[in-house]
């Protein structure tokens, strides 16, 4: 069967945890979207680790890792990140890429790069690497599938046609050095030896472990307000952030996904430009990014600082609905306990009229939170694993939450480390 885990808002939920926890029970963990742009954060006996590119799975010896078709692979971050756990004495994971997945290349970097300068303060937020110019690539037809890599002369081909197309834009919209393709070539081949022994045809993997019966875990990045179609548009991200999409980024059929386990914190962050109708300003703002997450609310992958804000159960209930959520896990319940009341979102205010739906970016835009207060529990519930040990306000503010998102929250997280969850 194939369950899938994916943020419920605007990433950064807390994911990394949940999966690493989901993946220990799956034989397969699967990357199916996205890149290097966004990072998890995995605690375990091995260390503490910010992962881009690689699944979830690769502390655990008996699963395998997949990055499937609908990733955008950067071979440099690959390697890195492959060097980290080495580095750290994890034992070498089993990892196997798809034939079909499209490289991320040099010139997607430069390309967001130049963009966002060009743009400066007009820009989207965008982590310049190179995410955005890889899909448009992609669905341009001009990306480079990494079985291409062993044909040379289709390859030779397809990077003449780039780079003609690519220094139109380098030399004349950004003055900068024309790409040449013999130089592209060459890295090319040299990549090619060393991932060689990565490249598999995982589609057919992922089909033959159904047929054996195995667990197959697909991994999201990033959350539902960041999906080209049904986010924050433009202020997204540019492949599909939504479960359903789990099904093309790695070729699994629609109806093999039972479990779709939707994250969100117990209040909201945001990394990266874009509405965020929950934003909170100054002393409160500060004290709430301070104590959130393990380490603050400081961008795993871009160190920048989070927007934060009470927990919005308009854009979450969207966001579970978008993803197909069967159910909810809570993470950093243990961040609110310094606070004698917590505000919980519950309707938006555009235009002088009050809604529970969440509207197009426009509209967006124009939205005030609606709030209703609860009590705070005033105590550390750091640790807690069991739901009869929390203290009735904290009870009720799950409980509140998990009727305004209107899907059942089965795990609740009050730490970082690993067996820090209550299940319900
Ligand atoms: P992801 O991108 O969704 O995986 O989110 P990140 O892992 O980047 O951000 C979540 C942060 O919160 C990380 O620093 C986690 O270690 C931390 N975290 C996760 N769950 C909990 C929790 O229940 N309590 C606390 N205090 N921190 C948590």
């Amino acid at each position: 069967m194939v369950k899938a885990i994916i943020g419920a808002n605007w990433g950064d939920e807390g994911k990394g945890k949940i999966t690493d926890m989901m993946a220990e029970h799956s034989d397969l963990v699967v990357r199916f979207q996205g890149g290097a742009n966004a990072g998890h954060t995995i605690i375990n006996d091995y260390g503490r680790f910010a992962l881009h590119l690689l699944p979830s799975g690769v502390c655990y010896p008996h699963i395998t890792n997949i990055i499937g078709n609908g990733v955008a692979f950067h071979i440099p971050s690959f390697l890195k990140e492959l060097k980290s756990l080495e580095d750290s004495g994890v034992p070498t994971p089993k990892i196997l890429v798809s034939e079909r997945v499209q490289l991320l290349m040099p010139y997607h970097v430069l390309q967001d790069t130049y963009e966002e300068e060009r743009l400066a303060g007009r820009a989207f937020g965008s982590t310049r690497s190179g995410i955005a110019p890889f899909y448009s690539d992609k669905y341009a037809k001009i990306g480079i599938q990494l079985n291409e890599l062993f044909d040379e002369a289709v390859l030779r081909e397809r990077l003449d046609k780039i780079c003609t197309l690519k220094n139109v834009l380098f030399e004349h919209l950004y003055h900068k050095p024309a790409l040449k393709a013999d130089e592209l070539f060459d890295q090319l081949m040299e990549w090619r030896k060393i991932i060689k022994p990565y490249m598999a045809n995982t589609q057919k993997v992922v089909s033959d472990a159904l047929k054996e019966g195995k667990t197959i875990l697909l991994e999201g990045q990033l959350g539902s307000m960041r999906d080209p179609d049904f986010g924050i548009y433009p202020f997204t991200t540019s492949s599909h952030t939504l479960a359903g999409f789990g099904c093309v980024g790695v070729g699994v059929p629609p109806t093999e996904l039972r479990q779709i386990t939707a994250v969100t914190k117990a209040y909201s962050s945001a990394v990266g430009a874009g509405a965020f109708v929950v934003r909170l300003d100054g002393p409160e703002a500060d004290e709430l990014r301070r104590r959130g997450g393990d380490k603050g609310e400081f961008g795993a992958t871009t160190g920048r600082p989070r927007d934060v804000g009470w927990f919005d159960a308009v854009a979450t209930r969207y966001g579970c609905q978008v993803q197909g959520a069967t159910d909810v896990a809570l993470t950093c319940l243990d961040v609110l306990g310094y606070l004698d009341e917590i505000k919980v979102c519950t309707g938006y205010e555009i235009d002088g009229t009050i809604t529970r739906d969440f509207p197009v970016t426009p509209l967006l835009n124009r939205a005030k939170p609606v709030y209703t207060s609860l009590p705070g529990w005033k105590c550390d519930l750091r640790g807690v694993t069991d739901w009869n040990q929390l203290p009735q306000a904290a009870k009720d503010y799950v409980c509140f939450l998990e009727q305004e998102i209107g899907v059942p929250i089965k795990i609740v997280s009050t730490g970082p480390a690993r067996h820090e969850n209550i299940f319900r």
